[in-house]
């Protein structure tokens, strides 16, 4: 981990309220620290309301899916996929990520550069800050849940040049694939991260400011609506990260209680 990503990491805690950060023995005793005896091995658990989802939209999506889709079918039909020009500027293609049988999947908008050469979704910066997000919400929460554990895909599977938003005819080619990857995990819920997953996956412009916390469905499944990670990397987004931590215990609690 670099200086830069482990001060953002540590504003982010900051900004949520967190005042101490437990280290483990061996760091401590390389910062000169005692180590105090029996230390809290676990954060305290704190009782959440968690409402039940109410759909505030049903968007009957077509998923052009084959019967008896699967993972590898679909994989198999993008091959080494022509279909829209994100193609051309593409080192690999990010198909998605996780345990196939997820309870759990979250929606980014499409690769940066560290996904498109690694052709894994989510690794960059942001993704680093998600996995972040996930493993210490859900441990905070007492829920044990890892990153392998969820599935990460996006609405585009190829790079956009120089990382800008997919246009619609992209979203749309491409969310075909998504829809089928969606239908063949059926999670117990989906989160989606930022207005691309948003416009993707609800058809819906308002933005992500006023939708986020809020329970919606795609086809029957519910869909959780939050900031995307980028976005709280940027400084001056402080109360964003306290916002989709909330968002991110609800979804966690709803999937897993
Ligand atoms: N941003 C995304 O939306 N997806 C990734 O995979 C990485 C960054």
């Amino acid at each position: 981990m670099n200086r830069d990503l482990l001060r953002d990491y540590l504003a982010f805690y900051r900004d949520l309220g967190v005042k101490d950060i437990l280290l483990p023995t061996r760091a401590r005793e390389q910062a000169g620290e005692p180590t105090p005896a029996g230390e809290p091995t676990r954060a305290r658990e704190q009782a959440v309301d968690i409402p039940s989802p109410e759909p505030q939209l049903l968007a009957i999506l077509p998923t052009p899916a084959p019967e008896n889709d699967t993972r590898e079918r679909i994989r198999q039909d993008l091959g080494d996929c022509t279909r829209c020009p994100l193609h051309k500027g593409r080192s690999k293609l990010v198909f998605g990520v996780g345990n196939p049988r997820a309870r759990l999947v979250f929606v980014g908008e499409g690769p940066g550069a560290d996904e498109d050469a690694q052709g894994i979704p989510f690794v960059g910066r942001a993704g680093q800050l998600l996995t972040a997000m996930i493993e210490n919400t859900a441990a905070k929460e007492g829920i044990p849940l890892k990153r392998p554990d969820v599935y990460i895909c996006n609405v585009v599977k190829c790079r956009p040049p120089d990382n800008r938003t997919p246009e619609p005819d992209e979203m749309e080619t491409c969310g075909q694939f998504l829809f089928r990857q969606l239908a063949v995990i059926r999670p117990k819920a989906i989160c989606a991260l930022g207005a691309t997953a948003v416009r993707a996956l609800l058809d819906r412009k308002e933005g992500v400011t006023r939708m986020r916390g809020h329970w919606f469905r795609w086809q029957d499944i519910p869909v959780m609506v939050t900031y995307h990670p980028s976005y709280l990397l940027r400084p001056y987004n402080q109360n964003a990260k306290r916002e989709s931590w909330e968002d991110l215990k609800k979804v966690l609690h709803y999937v897993y209680d």
